[in-house]
């Protein structure tokens, strides 16, 4: 199939983003380091800055990291303290300032040790979020990441350029769920490594740049559907990717899915589709507020009850008709290990779907024992 992106990055793709950062930083623009989903980027953006995720997907900085960190903690936090201090992450390393909140315990006390390098900010997450005070303390700490974002970079923000990041956001977010519906089409129609390639640009495009890119990818899709040109085998089972974010070295999981013979047709996590089922408010006058109540709702396992994501995953498996449900877990994970359990009744129960629990790191030593499980789970199917 002809690629959906077809430049001199194809084969690349995480030299295009990067490429991309450097080329903003050149013309001038300020790069803000992140960590998590919950750190509203229209803040940063609406102060010319360009935010960028930190590299924390591989198991080459492990073991430095573990001169320091122990060694049976989630190797997500591992794999980017390796990157700090052995200073291969050139997203940091481009990144003026970093933005880091309290989501799990292991991400919260990392940031500890992180934080005399570079102007370093962590948002404080309530975590009971029906709560109204939880509300009233999240618009308080958007409102402190506002100021030390001017304080930074001695300039204010003003409430219409967060408004106006607010209308390209969710502008942003309808054209991603509008590709999204080629991963539902029943045989899909884009894999999940092209939906990562485009998840990567969208990070570090306007509107206008994302609508052009994906109005060229549309073009393509369109024309595979017309020449019955499909992701995976006919009658493959479908499978829906939830949990603990996954790139790169966890990749293996995706690659898994596809050895086994299954195809990925929905991503839930945060590496995947769930951001892009934020819808800010707009004009409402309080721009700060309204991003608070918005990003509030994101439904992390950090969360309790997190009723949200079990609401989320019944649309997505209505939208994405799944035949399985394939939750990952990184070690030592504990918040999406507990909640794996809920998650399973649930996807067996309400919806009569199979279910299986994949806990891993980013080691290559389980990945023949994975697919082996993924296979006898298909096989039921
Ligand atoms: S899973 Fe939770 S802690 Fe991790 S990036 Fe997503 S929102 Fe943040
Ligand atoms: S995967 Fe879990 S343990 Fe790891 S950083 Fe995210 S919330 Fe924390």
């Amino acid at each position: 199939m002809e690629p959906l992106i077809n430049d001199k990055y194809t084969d690349n793709p995480n030299e295009r983003v990067l490429d991309s950062v450097i080329e903003k930083r050149n013309a001038g623009s300020r790069v803000v380091g992140m960590y998590c989903g919950y750190a509203p980027v229209e803040i940063v953006r609406a102060i010319g800055a360009t935010p960028v995720f930190l590299c924390a997907f591989s198991r080459k900085t492990i073991p430095e990291a573990e001169t320091v960190l122990p060694s049976n903690l989630c190797p997500l936090i591992k794999s980017s303290f390796g990157f700090i201090k052995t200073d291969t992450c050139p997203y940091y390393a481009l990144s003026e300032a970093i933005i880091g909140e309290t989501t799990c315990d292991g991400k919260k006390k990392m940031f500890e040790l992180i934080g005399h390098i570079k102007p370093t900010h962590v948002m404080d997450l309530p975590q009971i979020p029906e709560e109204k005070e939880a509300l009233t303390a999240w618009t308080t700490m958007v409102g402190k990441l506002k100021t030390f974002l001017e304080k930074t970079f001695g300039s204010e923000i003003s409430d219409d350029r967060i408004e106006a990041e607010i209308k390209e956001t969710n502008y942003k977010n309808r054209l991603m769920n509008d590709l999204f519906g080629y991963m539902a089409h029943n045989p899909p129609l884009i894999s999940w490594n092209e939906l990562n390639d485009v998840f990567g640009l969208e990070y570090v495009s306007n509107s206008g740049e994302l609508k052009h890119l994906l109005d060229g990818i549309r073009v393509k899709l369109d024309q595979r559907l017309s020449k019955g040109e499909f992701v995976g085998n006919t009658g493959a089972p479908r499978v829906l990717v939830s949990g603990c974010p996954v790139g790169g070295d966890a990749l293996k999981v995706f690659k898994a899915i596809e050895e086994a013979g299954g195809v990925v047709v929905a991503m839930e996590a945060c590496s995947g589709m769930k951001g892009y089922s934020i819808v800010i408010d707009e004009d409402t006058g309080d721009p700060v507020s309204a991003l608070a109540r918005a990003y509030l709702k994101i439904p992390c396992s950090c969360m309790t009850p997190n009723q949200r994501r079990f609401d989320m995953l019944d649309a997505m498996i209505d939208r994405f008709r799944p035949d399985a449900v394939i939750d990952v877990i990184l070690q030592a994970c504990h918040s999406y290990n507990v909640e794996s359990y809920r998650i399973e009744e649930h996807v067996r129960g309400k919806h009569g779907l199979s279910f299986l629990k994949v806990e891993t790191d980013f080691t290559e030593s389980d990945r023949a024992m994975i697919r082996t499980r993924m296979q006898a789970l298909f096989e039921n199917i």
